[in-house]
Formats: C-alpha cells, structure tokens, sequence
C-alpha cells in the first residue's frame, strides 16, 4: 500500500471511531445506525446468530405442540384440526425449515439477518394465524381462554427470537390484528370479553416491546464499545510498534543500534552456519574525533557523524548488509556471504568515500580532512571453532592494528 491510500484508509478508520463515539456519548435515535455501521453490525456474529435462531425454534416448537393438552381441554370439538394444524402442517414445515439452514449452516446465506427475521415473523404469524382459524371454527364454551395463545406467540417473536425492535414492533402489531380481527368474526363471541382478552395481548405487547427495545439498544451498546475497545487495542499495538522501532534505531544517524546490530547478527550467523558459508564484519571509527569535537564544537561533531553514517550505509548496499552505530564515533556492517576480498573492498569503498566528502579537519595529524580507519574480519560460520562473538573480536582488533598503522586504512585479520 502507498502512503496516500494507507493514509485514506486512516482516515476513514478515524472517521469510523469518531463516529463511534459519537453514538456512544450521544445515543442513536430510532434504534438505527448509520448506514454503513448498521450493516457491519448486522452482519456481526452471524453464526451465534444462526444458532440462537435454531435453538429457540426448536424450545418453541416443542411448547407449540404441548399445547395440544390445551387444545385437548379447551376446545376438544376441534381437537382433530387442532392436531393436523400443529404435528400435520405446522411442525413439519417448522422441522424442514430448521433442518434446511442447519445443514446449510456454513452458506452465508443463511446468516442474512433478513432471512432470520423474516423466518421469525412468518412462523410466528402462523401459529396466530392457526389459533385464530381454531378460534373460529370451535363452539366450546372454554374458547375463550384460548386467547391466551395470542400473549405466548408474542412473547416469541418480541423476547424469545428477539426480533429487530421495529420488526417487533411489526410483528406484534399484526398479531393484535389477527387476533382481533378472529374475535370480531366469531358468531357467538361474548363482546364484553373483547377488551379483556386483547389488553391481556396488548399488554404483554407494551412489556415484550419495552424488553426488547432495552435488549436491543444494550446490544448496540456494547457493539459500540466493543468497536471503540478494538480499536484502542489496535492503537496501542501501533505505538508498541513504533516504540519497538525506536528502541532499535539510533536517534542521531538514524541507523539501527548496537542492540538490534547483535540480534541481526546473531541471525545472520545461524543461517551462515546452516548453509556453511562466509560472514564478514567490518567496525569503523572516524579518527581523531576528540579533536574534530574540541576544534568544531560537538554540534558539528554530531553532524560529521551523521555524514560519516550516511556514507557508509550507501557505500554498503548488498542485500542483506547491515550498518549500525556501535557507539560513539564507532560503526558496524555485517556484509553475509561476503568474501575476506570482497569484505576489504567494501572496507576500502567506505574508506575511499568518506575521504572524497572532503570534510574539513584541521586538527587531525592523517589528513587536514575527516577520515576513518577500519577493521575487516570474515570467516565461515560453520568452521570449527567460529562464533559471531569470536568474529567480531577480530574485527575489533584489526580496526586496532589499523589505528596503530596510522589510521586512513582498512586492515584485516
Ligand atoms: P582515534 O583516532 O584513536 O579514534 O581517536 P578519537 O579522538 O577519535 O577517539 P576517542 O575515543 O579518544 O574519542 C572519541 C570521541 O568521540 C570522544 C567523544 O566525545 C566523541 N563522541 C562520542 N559520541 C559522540 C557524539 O554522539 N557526538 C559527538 N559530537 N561526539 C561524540
Ligand atoms: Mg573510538
Ligand atoms: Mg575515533
């Protein structure tokens, strides 16, 4: 990803959160996000979903069909319908419908909050649908309890399947209509008993809504604070990041640290041990620098070592070379698969280009200029004996022999 799109997509995310926490302080009116939130949280947990689906159908079902005893004593005129409707339709069609989406279960399909609503809603103004229809053919006089019926499928939709508030909202009002609606076109129904029954469903209406909006709006809640928990986590974990990188990184050259040097190494050695091939080190120090400092001033001794380290990270550029500042006015490379030759001429090349800088350096006693001496060391990490330890010694002490040869040179061991 290019900077401009990584920076677009942090600022949609920012966008997002602001948003987020918006809602949060806020609140959300009509049980509704925008719109591009509502469908991330509609298609939150779809299998939870699914499974909540068919685990309440399922408890339903079974209490739909212990009405039968219900049936049995309430209005046993009918009690033959009252069994086809519930074991010959009703459970039948309920069973297919559940098994269809078990065994579909991993279609995406079938996770579609619309499908499950809708699920909800048809199944429940189905049963109303065969209460009321019970209703209207039976002439028991203990019908009238059957109302009840109404309350319970209610209570399914609006508490048990938990539907969308305003499909909820929806649903109970078509079921008060098939209730209602049944009541009025039964020929014998007593009409002072219309008002108790239907309060008995409204009020369990108004209850069932009012549950069902709370549990809806605690469920956005924490949707909300789930999001806005994700991403501080996800916050957190760049600044982790970008403190690692930091303490890997040294603050004046930019170049990585002595710390991060000797982890690279350490792989570099084992891989070079595995496969049996050459490591090379080379440590470098910028000579006379005391004097550099005490003649500059150490503001333009910092800025010498930043040039100093920029030229040896471009002077040194193989895949897989590593420079880092040892300390002070040392640096380090590690150059795999280098060569004892080739690790003196990369040596030398840095040697070479620092010189051509041409810095001035009065006070040195090498040259009125900046330069640097430097110590190559290489060896096979698979000979007997070789440690990265051992090989940076080496390099210690040729840097050395290089500084008491006069300095402005390469040595090697
Ligand atoms: P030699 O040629 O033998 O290497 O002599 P030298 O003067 O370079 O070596 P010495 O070790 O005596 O001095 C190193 C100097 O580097 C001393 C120290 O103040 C200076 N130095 C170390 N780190 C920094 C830094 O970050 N910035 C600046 N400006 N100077 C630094
Ligand atoms: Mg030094
Ligand atoms: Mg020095």
């Amino acid at each position: 990803m290019n900077g401009a799109a990584a920076q677009a997509v942090i600022e949609v995310e920012q966008q997002r959160m602001s948003l987020v926490q918006d809602l949060l302080s806020l609140g959300f009116r009509w049980m509704k996000f925008p719109d591009a939130l509502e469908q991330e949280f509609l298609s939150k947990d779809p299998e939870q979903r699914l499974r909540h689906f068919l685990v309440s159908g399922l408890i339903a079902l079974l209490v739909y069909d212990g009405f039968l005893v219900a049936d049995y004593l309430l209005i046993p005129d009918v009690f033959s319908v009252a069994v086809k409707l519930r074991l010959v339709i009703f459970t039948p069609l309920s069973l297919l419908v559940l098994g269809w989406m078990w065994f579909n279960r991993d279609n995406p399909v079938v996770h579609q909050p619309l499908l499950l609503d809708s699920a909800v809603l048809l199944s429940g103004l189905f049963a109303a649908v065969t209460l009321a229809y019970a209703l209207s053919i039976t002439h028991s006089p203990l019908s009238d309890f059957y109302h009840a019926g109404f309350a319970i499928v209610v209570m399914y939709g609006n508490l048990v399947q938990r539907l969308r508030f305003w499909w909820a909202v929806g649903f109970s009002l078509a079921i008060l209509i098939i209730q209602v609606g049944g009541v009025i076109v039964l020929p014998n129904f007593n009409p002072r008993l219309v008002w108790p029954i239907c309060s008995l469903t409204m009020a369990t209406v108004a209850f069932s809504l009012c549950a069902n909006y709370v549990m809806e709006r605690d469920k956005r809640r924490r949707y909300l604070l789930s999001e806005r928990g994700h991403e501080l986590v996800r916050n957190l974990s760049d600044v982790n990041l970008q403190l690692q990188q930091l303490s890997r990184v040294d603050v004046l050259t930019t170049l990585f640290n002595r710390r991060h040097f000797q982890e690279y190494l350490q792989g570099i050695w084992e891989r070079a041990r595995h496969e049996g091939s050459e490591v090379a080190i080379v440590m470098m120090d910028v000579d006379h620098f005391k004097r550099y400092n005490d003649h500059y001033g150490h503001p333009a001794g910092d800025e010498c070592l930043k040039q100093v380290a920029s030229v040896m990270q471009n002077s040194l550029r193989h895949p897989g070379d590593m420079v880092a500042r040892y300390g002070g006015e040392e640096f380090i490379a590690v150059l795999p698969g280098a060569t004892r030759a080739l690790a003196h001429q990369a040596a030398e090349r840095v040697r070479q280009a620092v010189e051509t800088m041409a810095m001035r350096h009065e006070s040195s006693e090498t040259l009125p200029l900046v330069t640097v001496s430097l110590g190559v060391a290489c060896c096979n990490a698979a000979e007997a004996g070789a440690s990265a330890d051992g090989l940076m010694a080496q390099a210690d002490r040729a840097l050395y022999e290089a500084k008491r040869q006069g300095r402005n040179r390469v040595s090697q061991i």
